[in-house]
């Protein structure tokens, strides 16, 4: 039996949660933006089901559980058991490397919202150079099958980067035969520490651009049905990033703190000193979040590639020495307005193709 959360009155309502079980991975992704000398933490049993209980009683629904690897865990299925009865929607991030004979037969009966793996590459000598684990690639995918086979719906994830560039068509079509639902991300991110040699994998301009080019022609409508990047529209609008991030959600570590996003060490409080209610409640870094809007980016007010711009405050702070959310990386800016070029290139050449017809 499952327990439905009721939502309660709590205004900002938290709708989601990512929970990091641990820090622990048996890869050692390149490009990955958690730096690898941290994966060393797990939380415990105990505290877990207090946070759970602590979100359902706020009206929580929509419940991440990632790593790290969250398949190290030791109780890994007890836990997304816990969820499962707690009634939240289960959205697992794993790499899939650990899944045994029988667990998907067990995740079935939790009726799971979705497993999300990262694939990057059918071809195991691209893939397993980005992971540096030996085997992934044909581990990934086997149990990718094995899930989908028993109706377990799969998400595959696909970050381009250098190694990959030429590769990750061959993943879109793997992914449909599969029946998995796909994405790709041509722009990887700094490390949440601000070590940034993980960009040394990430493409340049013009190849993130030649993607883009790609992917516009192989579907024509790739660019109405699923934007790159969302856009802003007024000036007052909270940027899409906060909303992301603190709006409606939150990340909580494997070491119990709680953090905008994974990928953004900005402390918002302590759940082993404070209640999870608390902290979203109270938290003056939330309240503070709250408060940055298009307006703390003069810069950003009349921009027009406003449309076309990826701009993020943990990408900004990640890539500056201070950590300062608010600094907007040069390369952002010279992307969103190539972006837009090509887009309205693209555009002009389908009308003309269009009135041809
Ligand atoms: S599997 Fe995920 S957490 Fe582990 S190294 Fe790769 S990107 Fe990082
Ligand atoms: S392209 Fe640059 S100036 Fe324009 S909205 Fe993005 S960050 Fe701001």
């Amino acid at each position: 039996m499952c327990v439905t959360p009721t939502r309660k009155t709590i205004s900002p309502p938290l709708y989601s949660l990512q929970l990091e079980l641990t820090s622990r991975c048996n890869e050692r992704c390149v490009h990955c933006y958690i730096p690898h000398d941290t994966k060393n933490v797990e939380m415990d049993t105990p505290f877990v089901f207090r946070i759970f209980e602590e979100y359902r009683d706020m009206g929580g629904q929509d419940l991440i559980i990632s790593g790290g690897e969250p398949m190290l865990h030791s109780s890994f299925l007890e836990i997304v058991d816990k969820a499962a009865f707690y009634g939240f929607r289960i959205n697992i991030f794993t790499n899939l490397t650990l899944l045994t004979n029988g667990m998907e037969m067990s995740l079935k009966t939790l009726n799971l919202k979705i497993v999300s793996a990262s694939l990057y590459s059918v071809a195991p000598s691209v893939h397993d150079a980005i992971t540096k684990l030996p085997g992934s690639c044909e581990k990934t995918k086997a149990a990718l099958i094995r899930l989908s086979q028993v109706g377990v719906p799969v998400f595959i994830c696909c970050p381009i980067m250098k190694q990959n560039k030429d590769s990750y068509p061959g993943v879109i079509q793997w992914a449909k035969s599969i029946d998995a639902s796909f994405s790709y991300d041509p722009w990887i991110m700094a490390r949440s520490d601000r070590t940034i040699d993980n960009l040394e994998n990430r493409l340049t301009e013009d190849e993130a651009l030649r993607v883009l080019e790609t992917v516009l022609e192989n579907d024509p409508g790739a660019w109405d049905k699923e934007r790159f990047y969302p856009g802003y529209k007024n000036i007052d609008d909270v940027l899409p990033c906060v909303q992301n991030a603190c709006s409606h959600s939150v990340y909580v570590n494997a070491a119990g703190l709680v953090l905008p996003s994974p990928a953004w060490n900005c402390v918002l409080g302590d759940l082993h000193i404070q209640t999870l209610s608390d902290i979203w409640q109270n938290s003056s870094a939330i309240k503070r979040l709250h408060t940055i809007s298009l307006k703390d980016f003069p810069k950003c007010e009349n921009c027009a590639d406003i449309q076309f711009c990826g701009m993020s405050l943990e990408g900004n702070a990640n890539e500056n020495a201070k950590g300062d959310p608010l600094r907007i990386p040069p390369h952002i800016c010279e992307l969103a307005r190539r972006t837009r070029l090509i887009v309205h290139n693209w555009h002009t050449k389908r009308a003309a193709y269009a009135r041809n017809q």
